[in-house]
């Protein structure tokens, strides 16, 4: 019997939503026993998210939502990078994991707006603490380097704050659901130095290098891409207005 892997991901509205979880879920569906935790950057949960997680094939799912807080929302004259995204979404995905003790499995947060190899789930199943690989398009590289062999990390081949204990993207690892079990205060925050969110959830649950299980093919293959999505061009809104058309609602 295969262990349960929980993908967690948060999502918020914007024109390109449906189109993200559409694509993920096309992703999702080839995975055996997974459990999708969708977690809506909401006051209340949307029919969008609703219909298009229930529709696509994957059959195991949860819809949760929970707000971002006023002020920890991106200004608009702020850049894209500024504040951390996510966190009361994925720190709720957490305590809904946590909520059943007996719960087994392994945690994989994985954002909407990524690119997942299928192959990605195989190696994130077999994680018995901490699972690591290398993503590619994060800290400024092609990918950000992981020095591995034999199955252990003996490095990192990163140029953004070298620093950091784990130089790592959250598309980057995967946890052992025991060790959210064993360290119940483990969770994000909004008051966090940027790039350092991994870090702080990877030492709050106690974990030191020498825990990390080293996989794709001891760090060798790329199988998830720090994609972002182009806002899509709605700058002709007011050109039809004028023409005296409206478009007919849609699904979607
Ligand atoms: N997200 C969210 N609320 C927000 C912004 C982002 O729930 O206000 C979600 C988003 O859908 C994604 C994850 O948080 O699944 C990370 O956001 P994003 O991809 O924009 O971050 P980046 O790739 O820039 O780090
Ligand atoms: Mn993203």
């Amino acid at each position: 019997i295969l262990p349960t892997i929980y993908v967690v991901t948060a999502t918020y509205k914007r024109p390109e939503q449906r189109a993200e979880l559409t694509r993920l879920c096309n992703t999702l569906a080839r995975v055996p026993a997974i459990h999708w935790l969708v977690v809506e950057d909401a006051d209340s949960p949307s029919s969008l998210v609703a219909d298009t997680i229930g529709n696509c094939g994957v059959l195991s799912y949860t819809h949760l939502y929970v707000a971002t807080p006023e002020d920890e929302k991106l200004k608009s004259t702020e850049p894209y990078w500024w504040r951390p995204k996510g966190v009361r979404q994925r720190n709720l995905a957490f305590e809904w994991l946590r909520n059943d003790p007996s719960r087994t499995g392994v945690m994989y947060i994985a954002d909407d707006d990524n690119t997942y190899d299928v192959r990605l789930f195989d190696e994130i199943r077999a994680t018995r603490r901490v699972s690591v690989w290398p993503v590619a398009f994060a800290g400024g590289l092609l990918y950000e380097g992981i020095r591995c062999a034999h199955g252990r990390v003996l490095g990192w081949i990163v140029a953004f704050k070298p620093h950091r204990q784990f130089p790592l993207d959250m598309a980057g690892f995967a946890i052992n659901l025991q060790l959210l079990h064993e360290r119940p205060a483990a969770k994000l925050a909004y008051k966090v130095e940027r790039g350092f969110q991994e870090s702080l959830l990877l030492t709050s649950l106690g974990v030191r290098q020498s825990d990390l299980e080293a996989r794709a093919n001891d760090c060798s293959r790329i199988l998830v891409w720090h994609t972002r999505t182009a806002p899509p061009k709605l700058n002709n809104v007011a050109l039809l207005a004028e023409r005296g058309l409206t478009l007919p609602p849609v699904i979607g």
